[in-house]
């Protein structure tokens, strides 16, 4: 039996600006050609919102040159749509599934892929061990011991209830293989227990990503899911620090983090 404690978080995916095409624009538009404050850094990100935030005055080349009072004017006045033309796309495994049904509660701007229980095999499954009872200094030996058997017997009767469900389920009733297997294991997944290990492909936008940070990073929010907010965050922060330098990470007695926007839910 495969135990994890820890996620891993990798960002797939991100933005980018063909600077051609801006300039293309521009020009067509006949407006000062890209100012130095959309140059600004290698940060994509910010050009992405400043050109779609000016445009809507069309004051390319005007007004505030300098872009991080300019996102900073844009976050503290909650111009928040503009930041949802940028988007970041990350792989998170070692996850459970209580986490992927938070992280699933959070529906504007997020797109979803999950790897399923109905068509992997979860025989050879992990589980996630919950934050409170990870045992770095032996106090958590016993809930240690009480999770394990139950994570073990839940693994044993997932396997029981497949060899089951291939001896009770008519091969006729189904014209593909695939769906047989399938049907036996959504039946099988439901003595699986929250703790089970997933993997989920997770896209957002850069307001809704500030929003779900702000939820899962806040001292209330799980655990699990308030170390995986952290997580993002620290490589938000590295990506892009005007879209979200303005979050406080603090640290608590515990050793576990939390994070507070200056700007809140824009
Ligand atoms: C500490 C904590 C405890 C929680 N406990 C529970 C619990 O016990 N039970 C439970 O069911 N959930 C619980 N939740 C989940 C919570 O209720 C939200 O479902 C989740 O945090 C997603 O937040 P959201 O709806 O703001 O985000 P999103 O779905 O991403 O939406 C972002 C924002 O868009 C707007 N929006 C989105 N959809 C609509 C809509 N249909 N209509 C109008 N405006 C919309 C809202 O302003 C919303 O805040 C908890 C969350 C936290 C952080």
């Amino acid at each position: 039996m495969k135990l994890l404690t820890k996620p891993k978080v990798y960002l797939v995916s991100k933005p980018s600006v063909d600077w051609d095409q801006v300039a293309a624009f521009l020009a067509d538009e006949d407006v000062p050609g890209i100012p130095d404050s959309i140059r600004a850094g290698d940060d994509e990100s910010s050009a992405i919102i400043e050109i779609s935030a000016r445009l809507c005055y069309m004051s390319f080349g005007r007004g505030r040159r300098d872009i991080a009072d300019f996102i900073n004017n844009l976050l503290s006045s909650k111009d928040g749509s503009v930041f949802e033309h940028v988007n970041y796309g990350f792989v998170f495994t070692g996850v459970s599934r209580s986490l992927t049904h938070e992280l699933v509660r959070h529906r504007a701007g997020f797109a979803f892929s999950q790897r399923s229980q109905r068509y992997v095999d979860e025989s050879e499954g992990a589980f996630v061990i919950p934050p409170a009872l990870v045992n770095e200094n032996g106090k958590a030996d016993e809930a240690n011991k009480i999770l394990e058997e139950a994570l073990q017997s839940a693994s044993e009767s997932y396997n029981m209830l497949v060899e089951k469900l291939e001896d009770i389920l008519p091969r006729d009733n189904f014209e593909l293989r695939t769906d047989r297997r399938k049907a036996i294991r959504q039946a099988a997944r439901s003595v699986l227990p929250n703790a089970t290990e997933t993997k989920i492909f997770t896209t957002a936008n850069v307001r809704s990503w500030r929003h779900f940070i702000e939820m899962r990073g806040a001292i209330y929010a799980d655990w699990e899911i308030r170390y995986l907010a952290l997580e993002v965050l620290d490589l938000l922060q590295k990506e892009a620090p005007l879209l979200f330098g303005d979050f406080e990470i603090s640290a608590l007695p515990d050793g576990t983090r939390i994070a507070v926007p200056e700007y809140s839910k824009v």
